[in-house]
């Protein structure tokens, strides 16, 4: 009979112990490979084949991830990967998606230890993020559908109608209130819900690209007096941009006075609550209705998970519980054991991604995290000092967590050509493109007051100060040349 199963088992074993063998060559070499190399075509090609019909051998297979996959990583497992806002992973985690990919279990419901370990895990976010008892919560893919469920729960508590009428069944036009500088997931979390990019008031940041509160209480003013239903607040804590904290004590005690739901998008930046950097900063998203953040960047877990807490477990299952005769909970057998977590969120079938969290955090304890999220806030100021005090570099926005966003002088360089912005961002973006290109460093970009920057993300527990200063170096000699 055949099945999915190995035809020799042996062989598969001896495989399989292979694959680890490499994997473990290929994290422990990782500082003596560029950080990202294009896939050449040759890769590209090679892997561009018609659905295969017939099959081929395990080691066959396991050859071509080998000669054409895996030397084109991504690079954010490398100790100068600085792009965007992303972790490393661990060996434990990478360990731990195969021990959980090898049980395979659904996890949404029945009487089974991959649902307690979902449920400790959650109880491990709620004690790491300070918020009460009260609070319930559930890993998603991560910050987007983090933020989106959170929506969901806000928008379904002050518009109660809409669950069984609709968005349209409503007589007053409902209004969210977010920073210029919030991520377009909640934009997207926006447009899914019905409630309307137009209706997401992007209200505008100061000089350090927090929320102005002015601005904000003029624009709730004028909503109310239009007659719309302003219904929440989006603080940040911690912006894609710039890693700017919003100032979330004025807006909890504005939404709490409205009677709107605050909701805090920490994705990367409530992590460094657990440091004596941010601890004051981040204080007031213990008192925040809902709060999303990652594991999979600043807790450096294995792709992907994020997370999203409520703090009413009611006010958040009623806004998703659905009864079905599937789907209900029996007194024995498989379907005892804790509710569905299908009442919780928007989706029903769930791996079991809650072990690979569980295991790192056991394996390092909480202590350690603290220690090496600390060390790349200190990194970040050390780099800004290093910025600041070299006359060829520019720092763009201040420092707050782990984001530094700069650019080199072109200006300096060559006064006499009075080079305009145009032209000095177009050469910082070709900068930017080399310095990938030499594989020597890898951070991001980005556009602040129009001015183009090379931004630096340090969610990195395997970067030591050396690797700053060799991006640095990099920076200055192709910026010079
Ligand atoms: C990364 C990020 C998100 C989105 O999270 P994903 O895990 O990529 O879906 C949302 N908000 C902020 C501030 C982020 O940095």
């Amino acid at each position: 009979m055949k099945t999915l199963d190995p035809q020799d088992p042996q062989a598969m074993r001896t495989l399989a112990h292979r694959m680890v063998d490499d994997m473990f060559d290929f994290l422990e070499t990782v500082n003596d490979r560029p950080v990202w190399r294009k896939p050449p075509s040759t890769a590209i090609e090679a892997i561009r084949e018609p659905l295969p019909r017939e099959s081929t051998s395990p080691e066959a297979v396991y050859a071509q991830f080998r000669e054409h996959i895996l030397p084109y990583a991504k690079g954010n497992i490398s100790p100068r990967f600085f792009s965007w806002v992303e972790g490393n992973g661990t060996f434990m985690g990478m360990m731990a998606d195969m021990l959980a990919s090898g049980m395979n279990p659904n996890v949404t419901i029945g009487d089974h230890m991959a649902m307690y370990v979902d449920q400790q895990v959650i109880e491990w976010c709620r004690q790491m993020m300070g918020m009460p008892e009260s609070t319930s919560g559930m890993l998603v893919s991560g910050g987007s559908l983090a933020n989106i469920t959170a929506m969901t729960v806000a928008r379904n508590h002050l518009l109660p109608h809409v669950r069984a009428r609709g968005m349209q069944a409503g007589d007053r036009v409902p209004v969210v209130y977010c920073s210029s500088e919030t991520h377009n997931c909640m934009v997207k979390a926006i447009e899914v819900l019905g409630i309307g990019s137009e209706q997401l008031r992007m209200i505008p940041v100061d000089a350090d690209y927090r929320m102005d509160l002015q601005a904000l209480e003029r624009q709730l003013e004028a909503d109310k007096q239009a007659g719309l239903q302003p219904i929440c607040i989006v603080g940040n804590a911690g912006t894609v941009n710039t890693g700017a904290i919003d100032p979330l004590e004025d807006l909890l005690r504005i939404a709490r006075r409205e009677q709107m739901w605050f909701h805090v998008d920490g994705a990367f930046g409530a992590v460094a609550g657990i440091t004596e950097y941010a601890a004051d900063a981040l204080a007031p998203l213990r008192e925040a209705d809902s709060l999303a953040f990652d594991l999979h960047k600043w807790l450096y877990v294995n792709y992907e998970v994020g997370c999203v807490l409520i703090r009413d477990r009611e006010i958040h299952r009623k806004a998703f519980v659905m009864e079905a005769a599937y789907l209900t909970k029996h007194e024995r057998g498989l379907p005892s054991g804790p509710e569905t977590y299908s009442h919780y969120g928007l989706e029903l079938s769930r791996g079991f991604k809650a072990l690979k969290i569980w295991m790192s955090l056991k394996e390092h304890g909480l202590d350690r995290y603290r220690e090496i999220v600390a060390r790349n806030i200190a990194q970040a100021r050390y780099l800004a000092d290093l910025i600041e005090q070299h006359p060829k570099l520019e720092l763009l926005a201040p420092v707050t967590l782990n984001i530094v966003c700069f650019r080199y002088r072109f200006d300096l360089q060559s006064p006499e050509a009075n080079l305009t912005l145009e032209q000095l961002n177009e050469r910082n973006r070709e900068l930017l493109m080399q310095l990938h290109e030499s594989g020597e460093a890898v951070p991001s970009y980005t556009v602040l007051q129009g001015r183009y920057g090379i931004r630096v993300n340090i969610t990195n527990h395997r970067t030591r100060y050396e690797d700053l200063n060799r991006m640095i170096n990099a920076i200055l000699v192709i910026g010079d040349r």
